[in-house]
């Protein structure tokens, strides 16, 4: 039972006041971050796995905090949104990979790779200045339209479905790539994915582990019908052998995932993309 009269509460109340307090403090370094330069990326490879080569590149931010040490960013991330740090912590994240892949490409080692794709947060989707920003850096940096790739959640996309219609809009209307992430987790239909400009689904990493047992139904459906809308699918978190196999022979048609490689420091991404490796 929950609430055993008075004395219930007080069982309870240190555990929340630890989480706030973690969470306070959390927040008041994330604040920080950005002054301290304890912000940045890493880049993990996406494979065209018929042809094995690198195509696609996702942009993963990291925080090693002076005080806590390494965060993930599944932890920052909603503490970044909820305090509104998410904004300028937004903009850094853009304009690092804008610079980061223009300087890849400057240097002729961009000639594989068709999107380098960043994560957007739920505030972004909803700032009307986004696009003009983007705008900016894409004409700052010199980096074509095209090879910017934008991720949003699924759950993001369908929670406000008029507003986002006409940001999607925008990003097409830029040139710009639109893929959807942990595509699977969320709610949408058919018809509002047939409405939208989308060039892409990201099958979640949590019907990928399921492969080949649970997650495989779930995932050739994704497939399938991503290809009958004519998106092209990716997978993320791909771990194994078995798995790769699976999605390669159910059609998917890029991978992700620890089986290639871990999302890596700039340079490392730059010592892949020297040596145009193949999978
Ligand atoms: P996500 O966008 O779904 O990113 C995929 C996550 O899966 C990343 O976690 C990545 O490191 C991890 N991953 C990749 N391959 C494998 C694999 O084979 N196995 C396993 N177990 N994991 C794999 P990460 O980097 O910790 O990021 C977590 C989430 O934080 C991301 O999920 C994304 O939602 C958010 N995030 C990360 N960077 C940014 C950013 O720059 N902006 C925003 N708004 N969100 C970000
Ligand atoms: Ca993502
Ligand atoms: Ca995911
Ligand atoms: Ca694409």
């Amino acid at each position: 039972a929950k609430n055993k009269g008075k004395n219930g509460y007080e069982i309870f109340r240190p555990e929340m006041e630890q989480r706030a307090h973690k969470r306070l403090k959390l927040e008041a370094n994330l604040r920080r971050a950005l002054q301290n330069d304890e912000l940045y990326l890493h880049y993990q490879p996406q494979i065209d796995v018929r042809s094995g080569r690198m195509t696609g590149v996702e942009v993963l931010v990291r925080w090693t905090c002076e005080e806590l040490g390494t965060v993930s960013p599944a932890e920052f991330i909603p503490v970044a949104e909820e305090s509104g740090v998410i904004v300028s912590l937004g903009r850094w994240v853009l304009q690092t990979a804008c610079r980061q892949a223009a300087a890849w490409r400057d240097a002729g080692l961009l000639d594989t790779i068709e999107h380098v794709a960043v994560n957007l947060s739920a505030c972004q989707t909803r700032d009307a200045g986004l696009m003009d920003e983007v705008a900016a850096l894409l004409e700052e940096t010199g980096l074509p339209a095209r090879l910017l790739e934008l991720e949003i959640t699924e759950g993001v996309l369908m929670e406000n479905v008029h507003a986002n219609l006409e940001l999607l809009q925008k990003i097409q209307a830029a040139g710009i790539h639109l893929s959807i992430d942990d595509f699977g987790t969320g709610y949408s239909s058919m018809s509002y994915l047939k409405r939208f400009p989308i060039d892409q689904l990201k099958i979640d990493r949590s019907f990928v582990s399921g492969v080949p047992g649970d997650g495989a139904a779930i995932a050739t459906a994704i497939i399938a019908m991503a290809h009958s809308l004519n998106l092209s699918v990716v997978a993320e978190g791909v771990e194994t052998e078995e798995q790769m196999r699976f999605l390669r022979d159910a059609g998917c048609d890029v991978m992700q995932g620890y089986y290639f490689a871990r999302p890596l420091p700039a340079d490392q991404l730059t010592a892949l993309l020297t040596e145009r490796r193949l999978w």
